[in-house]
């Protein structure tokens, strides 16, 4: 049976951030976007209200939330702010891979602190030359008795600098290929560790995009992710099925502020005696809009609630990531072609959404690697 009704809880969820990203995030919106500060006290009310974190496991104190749930989280804060979304779900990216791959003692020392207090976490993979081709990263980690001295430079890592702890993947054994990859969970005061200045990003600037540096950091045998050296790969690489529905979530999110927006536009503004809504090229691109963010939610929804049952949907989080991203960017660059003029103008609401959207494109795979990723799966199923 398929079903597209939310469960009383989800619809609680979806109430609970609705509101919030009205009440608070969205007033908020244009302050960060202008100055790139950190909202730290918007993330702190979020946590109050239990709209972070979410999948964090009853075992290690958190609400153990589904990917799903996260989903209809992350397009409502989204809606509000995609920069302060994205420092939200940086957090959900870093936490995947311990939540799926972590041992019980890494959970509970690493994760259920996040419970008890605000905390930020960081997902360290991307390097200067290494973004898409995550197996051409350089990072070292050599085991030297009980540590692993980590040596190399991590590039575009989303709350580096606001970061706790971090995810990072390093080679303990170049030799192996993509077997030699292993994933560490690093404090990060860790001495050696140098945290780079903040990106000044196109958009989500209330996000914080910095590099981040190790050298000779020696990291604890005990936080290799999982226990075992050469499972890197695949942690980093298995937490995009967590993350992708999410992130693909908070395009829906974008899309639809930037819909709303043109939509009321469209039936205030007036040209040849009509409002421009009831010219049909302006009504055609907001049925566009209409049809294809719904479309998006639903690949959302359906890669989303594939993970929440345990069936692969790498796939799935690939057809997911790559349409709501692109469909984003399509919606916002109509809504900026609805106002006119005015869509081009700081002083509107549009231009800020254009170029936030332009990120979902880049980050957590680019939309030229998920058809890589769903060209390699379809071709698999024969
Ligand atoms: C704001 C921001 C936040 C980020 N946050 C994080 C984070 O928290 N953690 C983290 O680890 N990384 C993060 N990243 C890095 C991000 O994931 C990478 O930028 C992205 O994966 C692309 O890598 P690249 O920039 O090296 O581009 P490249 O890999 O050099 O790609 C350049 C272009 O070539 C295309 N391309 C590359 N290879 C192929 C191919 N085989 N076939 C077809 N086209 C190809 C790409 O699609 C792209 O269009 C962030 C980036 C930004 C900008």
């Amino acid at each position: 049976m398929i079903g597209y009704e939310l469960t009383e809880d989800q619809a609680m969820y979806q109430k609970t951030a609705r509101d919030f990203a009205r009440d608070v995030i969205r007033p908020a919106a244009a302050h960060h976007d202008e100055t790139g500060e950190y909202p730290w006290e918007i993330l702190q009310k979020s946590w109050d209200l239990g709209l972070m974190n979410t999948m964090i496991p009853e075992d290690a104190g958190g609400l153990g939330l589904g990917c799903l749930d996260a989903c209809i989280i992350a397009e409502e804060t989204a809606w509000g702010c995609s920069g302060i979304g994205t420092a939200i779900e940086a957090n959900g990216l870093a936490q995947a891979p311990l939540i799926m791959f972590g041992t019980p003692e890494q959970k509970k020392k690493f994760l259920t602190p996040m419970t008890e207090e605000l905390q930020m976490a960081a997902y360290c993979v991307t390097e200067p030359t290494a973004g898409s081709d995550v197996q051409g990263v350089k990072t070292s980690a050599v085991k030297k008795g009980d540590v692993y001295v980590l040596n190399g430079q991590k590039m575009w890592i989303t709350n580096a600098s606001k970061a706790t702890w971090y995810f990072v993947l390093a080679y303990t054994d170049k030799d192996k290929g993509y077997k030699g990859l292993t994933g560490f969970i690093v404090p990060a005061d860790t001495p050696g560790i140098t945290v780079g200045r903040k990106e000044q990003n196109m958009g989500q600037r209330a996000s914080d995009t910095r590099g981040v540096t190790f050298e000779n950091v020696e990291v604890p045998a005990a936080n290799v992710l999982g226990g075992a050296e050469g499972t890197g790969w695949f942690q980093a690489m298995g937490a995009f099925d967590k993350s992708r529905p999410f992130v693909a979530s908070a395009s829906v999110g974008v899309a639809r502020a930037a819909y709303e927006h043109a939509k009321a536009y469209s039936l205030e503004r007036t040209t040849f005696g009509k409002p421009i809504a009831h010219h049909q090229a302006v009504s055609f691109m907001l049925a566009d809009m209409a049809m294809n963010i719904q479309a998006g939610r639903h690949l959302v929804r359906e890669s989303a609630w594939r993970h929440d049952a345990g069936l692969k949907n790498t796939k799935e989080a690939a057809f997911a990531k790559a349409f709501a991203a692109d469909m984003c960017n399509k919606v916002c660059t109509d809504a900026v072609q609805v106002f006119g003029g005015y869509g081009y103008s700081k002083e509107y609401p549009v231009e800020k959404l254009y170029r936030d959207s332009k990120i979902f494109q880049i980050y957590e795979g680019t939309s030229q690697i998920q058809r890589m990723i769903i060209s390699r799966e379809i071709l698999k199923e024969g």
